[in-house]
């Protein structure tokens, strides 16, 4: 980019929020508009998914072509130098980012996620996807997403809260409660929200609001740590109903057994008694015909650190696993594992999208051409959003709900947002995908114009 081109950041804020000059030579505003990488292996970048499913519901409701620029483009990309002293003494530096896409609807609002493959159009990818999840739930948040290009696992704790400490430092000046809230993602967790929140109150006084997802003794919300999961089982119940799928007869096979994978096959297990027949993490997967019990897989993922190795079960790999004869597929891990090149094999009769971003336009031609309907992210998944919602709420009023509030109004709000998808998708006849975005696009628009932008 020209230099002409950046700008820095801190002509966006206030006088008072100025940076200091040793601060100021990380942040860089990205101009709009900047065009996607090129595609990668799987043909086809994150962004560039999001943005062929965005043209596509713009294009099919005519949307005013001004508003459709406006809300396509992120409104401000921060990459910021993370140098981190390891437990050898040595200096590490690290790239960390934080996309805010979107917040006519209210304030910017997504994940932060821990990954070696983290890029800039992978969170520019997954701020877009924030925006669409936050207005179809109609929750009054807009869309945001960051990240730190890093393999958690190769450091200590000291070393992760020491990154942790200085990313939440570098983009001290653009959240707050009233105007970004990180939550957890891919390798973040309560824990890592708790160091952003009392790095964040050091400079600004106690804020349990600038964060969500954090631990209860800390203003967390009962009913957030499940609340994904619990969100995607009640996507898949509904859609079954839709799709005249019997649970009580159905194989589920889910990819990812972290936050939401677990939670997922933990209801389903335990709550619902839907049969998990398959579970998948990044060592592998395992199988077994007869049903998974959830509390024997999470045993040996504590045990051993996998859920691959649990007796009684098949080992199989993590491509076999999308590909297997299942009743539903729930990929709850990483975006782009449903692309051209696997599409074809997969023989679900019904998938829901717990991962963000997990299956490529390519994939979606195919499972469309054979009648295999996908239940997509920015529905399935926005559970989690939903409950950080609640969460701020109670932080924002002092105040703490009890947790059968929580399942309720989460409960009440996934149904009616399923109702709205499913509405759309008919009147526009398009898949429950473009359906969600034309919804959420809808929305947005509204918002925008009402706000005169
Ligand atoms: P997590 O870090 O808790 O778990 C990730 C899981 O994926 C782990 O089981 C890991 O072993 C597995 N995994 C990683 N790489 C893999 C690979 N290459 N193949 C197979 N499995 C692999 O993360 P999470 O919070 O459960 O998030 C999972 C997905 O759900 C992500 O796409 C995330 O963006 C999305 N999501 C999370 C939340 C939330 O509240 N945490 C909300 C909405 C969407």
């Amino acid at each position: 980019m020209g230099s002409k081109a950046k700008k820095k950041i801190s002509e966006k804020r206030k006088p008072s929020q100025q940076l200091p000059k040793k601060v100021k030579k990380n942040i860089v505003l990205q101009q709009k508009n900047t065009p996607p990488p090129a595609a990668d292996k799987k043909n086809v970048s994150p962004y560039q998914v999001v943005l062929h499913n965005y043209e596509t519901a713009v294009k099919k409701i005519q949307l005013d072509e001004e508003i459709a620029l406006l809300i396509k483009t992120p409104d401000r990309e921060l990459r910021v130098e993370l140098p981190v002293k390891m437990d050898d003494g040595k200096l590490n530096i690290f790239i960390g980012y934080r996309v805010q896409h979107n917040n006519a609807r209210g304030p910017y609002k997504g994940g932060i996620r821990y990954h070696q493959d983290v890029d800039l159009d992978e969170v520019r990818a997954l701020a877009s996807l924030m925006t669409l999840k936050t207005a179809v739930a109609d929750i009054p948040f807009g869309g945001a997403k960051g990240g730190i290009t890093v393999n958690p696992s190769q450091l200590s704790k000291n070393e992760l809260e020491r990154l942790t400490r200085e990313f939440t430092s570098k983009i001290d000046l653009v959240i707050g409660p009233s105007e970004d809230i990180p939550a957890p993602d891919v390798n973040t967790n309560a824990g890592v929200m708790s160091w952003m929140m009392d790095e964040y109150s050091s400079r600004h006084g106690y804020s349990p609001g600038v964060v969500t997802g954090k631990p209860i003794e800390l203003g967390g919300s009962l009913g957030r740590e499940e609340a994904t999961g619990r969100g995607v089982c009640l996507a898949l119940r509904e859609a079954a109903k839709t799709y005249k799928l019997d649970l009580k007869k159905a194989g589920v096979a889910i990819q990812g057994f972290g936050n939401v994978g677990s939670n997922t096959a933990r209801i389903l297990d335990e709550e619902m008694g839907v049969k998990v027949i398959a579970i998948g993490d990044v060592q592998g997967a395992i199988y077994n015909q007869r049903g998974i019990r959830y509390r024997d897989a999470l045993h040996q993922l504590k045990t051993t650190g996998s859920v691959v190795g649990l007796k009684g079960c098949v080992k199989l790999s993590n491509e076999e696993l999308l590909e297997m004869k299942c009743d539903v597929l729930i990929p709850a891990a990483l975006d782009g594992q449903l692309h051209a090149g696997n599409a074809a094999n997969v023989k679900a009769k019904l998938i829901v999208e717990a991962a963000n971003n997990p299956t490529t336009f390519e994939a979606d031609e195919i499972f469309a051409s054979k009648n295999i309907p996908v239940v997509p992210d920015i529905f399935a998944n926005s559970g989690g959003v939903t409950v950080s919602y609640f969460e701020w709420a109670q932080n924002m009023q002092r105040f703490r709900w009890e947790y059968s509030t929580v399942v309720r109004e989460l409960e009440k709000i996934m149904m009616n947002s399923y109702a709205a998808v499913q509405k759309s998708s008919e009147k526009y006849k398009v898949t429950l995908r473009i359906g969600a975005f034309i919804l959420a696009v809808e929305r947005v628009a509204k918002a925008t114009m009402l706000r005169g932008k």
